[in-house]
């Protein structure tokens, strides 16, 4: 991939058009495949899977057609007068060869929107899917070997294959995952001075105040847990909500799980399943008591990976399920006193990739605003933030740094590179020593 980078094989414009194209053209034709790949490893329905991988993924390479050319253009940097005659601009130049390191959630979206940027800007890659969803890594390496060998080269494997593939020097790593690889990632690239986007998760809150409608924000806090089965990096993690709301917010929420996936959701062909068992006795772990009271759902099917969407209630400050990133069909519910118990409770923990408010008051959002940190934040639905393809997605802190998406995702895997020029003439003396008093003066003066 770097002799491919030396020999210009996106140096021009066209290529990288050509070659955005090709991998549009490959998910079109191997669409059946990746949708059948995603079934298999998560139980993807065919709407999820087309929503939330392969027509988000067209929707990236899309706008990227589209927006290339305004993207590459040089970018204009005013002179001050002092620097006149002259002009100056950022010129976006490739980085080389990047590396993308991609989780098994989304195994789809989040291995090719990260290549649809590196293309876009220029670069070659080296790409890793996620060994854990082993139909969807099978399905991704096979349609970039046939479409795109002369720009992305595929290496699989798991823990012991990326280490071997972080010994190598890359001109950026693009690490999609949990924190704790994505130490071990920094601490690979800081070997070969690198950089690093690292795309990480966290425990994302969804905040529900009085000036919210309930059984709104309930249908549009259970569509963002829900989907995938809750395994996304920002669903919600847990919502907080004062004391006197949280029985009709429950209540509401049982019945937007039941208008989603029925009765009985292991029936419904729009509820995924647990990526494998280890994640799923993870998962099993927070259904016990020392996590609260099991308000709804709970049930669990080992044979098929299932788990039903469940609500806790009644769960103690110091329960398990409030320690780490649950990324799971389980939603505990925090009972808080007003806004500010809302926010020393986020406060009170890393930074999150998300902060989901539900509230129609201004003030409280302004407050919201002014006292957190987070990713992103979206008020009053989840996880839409993440289709607006120019809003930069990534984290802050624990939660990840750098970003992507639209014209983020090109500046991530570019150089903005300043360019200055000045005209061979005039060429003034006054810069130049011997300084005298007039010299001196005029320099401390206008410089
Ligand atoms: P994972 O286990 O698939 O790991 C991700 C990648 O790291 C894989 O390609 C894997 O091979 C590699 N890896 C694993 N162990 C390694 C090691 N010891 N050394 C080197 N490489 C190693 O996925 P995961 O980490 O379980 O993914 C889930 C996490 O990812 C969650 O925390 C979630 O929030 C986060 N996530 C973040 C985003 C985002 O865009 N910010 C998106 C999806 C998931």
């Amino acid at each position: 991939m770097r002799q491919a980078f030396e020999h210009g094989v996106l140096a021009n414009p066209e290529h990288r058009r050509d070659a955005l194209e090709r991998l549009e053209t490959a998910i079109t034709l191997e669409r059946q495949s990746l949708t059948e790949a995603l079934r298999l490893d998560l139980g993807k329905s065919e709407v999820e899977a087309w929503t939330t991988e392969i027509g988000f993924t067209l929707g990236q390479i899309k706008h990227a057609l589209a927006e290339l050319d305004r993207w590459r253009r040089p970018r204009k940097v005013p002179l001050k007068l002092q620097l006149r005659p002259g002009r100056a601009r950022l010129q976006p130049t490739p980085l080389g060869t990047v590396c993308v390191i991609a989780p098994w959630n989304y195994p789809v979206q989040l291995v090719l929107a990260p290549v649809v940027a590196a293309l876009a800007a220029g670069n070659t890659i080296v790409v890793k899917p996620s060994e854990i969803a082993p139909a969807t890594e099978r399905a991704v390496t096979g349609l970039l070997e046939r479409h795109l060998s002369d720009v992305i080269g595929v290496v699989n494997g798991g823990a012991e294959a990326t280490s071997v593939l972080l010994r190598e020097r890359f001109d950026h790593i693009f690490y999609t995952g949990n924190g704790r690889v994505g130490r071990i990632v920094m601490r690979a690239a800081a070997e070969h001075l690198t950089p690093v986007t690292l795309e990480l998760g966290g425990k994302s809150p969804a905040i529900v105040t009085e000036s919210a409608d309930i059984d709104i924000a309930a249908r549009r806090i259970a569509w963002g847990k829900f989907i995938n089965a809750g395994q996304t990096c920002v669903a919600p993690d847990y919502v907080l909500i004062p004391s006197s709301l949280a029985d009709r917010f429950t209540a509401a929420l049982a019945v937007a799980i039941d208008e989603f996936f029925g009765a009985d959701p292991r029936l419904s062909s729009d509820y995924g399943r647990i990526v494998n068992t280890h994640h799923l006795t993870r998962l099993q772990n927070y259904l016990t008591a020392d996590n609260g009271r099991i308000a709804i759902g709970g049930q669990v099917d080992v044979a098929s990976r299932y788990l039903s969407p469940t609500v806790l209630r009644d769960v103690p400050p110091a329960a398990p399920v409030m320690d780490d990133e649950i990324f799971g069909p389980v939603l505990p519910i925090i009972t808080v006193d007003d806004l500010d118990g809302a926010l020393a409770e986020i406060r009170s923990r890393p930074h999150p990739l998300a902060l989901y408010l539900f509230s129609t008051s201004v003030d409280e959002q302004q407050q919201v605003l002014a006292a957190t940190h987070s990713g992103g934040v979206l008020i009053n639905h989840t996880l839409l933030h993440l289709a607006a393809e120019d809003l930069p997605f990534g984290g802050i802190g624990e939660s990840g740094m750098g970003s992507y998406h639209g014209r983020a995702g090109f500046d991530t895997f570019s150089h903005l590179r300043p360019v200055m020029w000045r005209p061979m003439r005039p060429d003034p003396r006054l810069l130049y020593p011997p300084y005298g008093r007039l010299k001196k003066r005029l320099l401390e003066r206008f410089l």
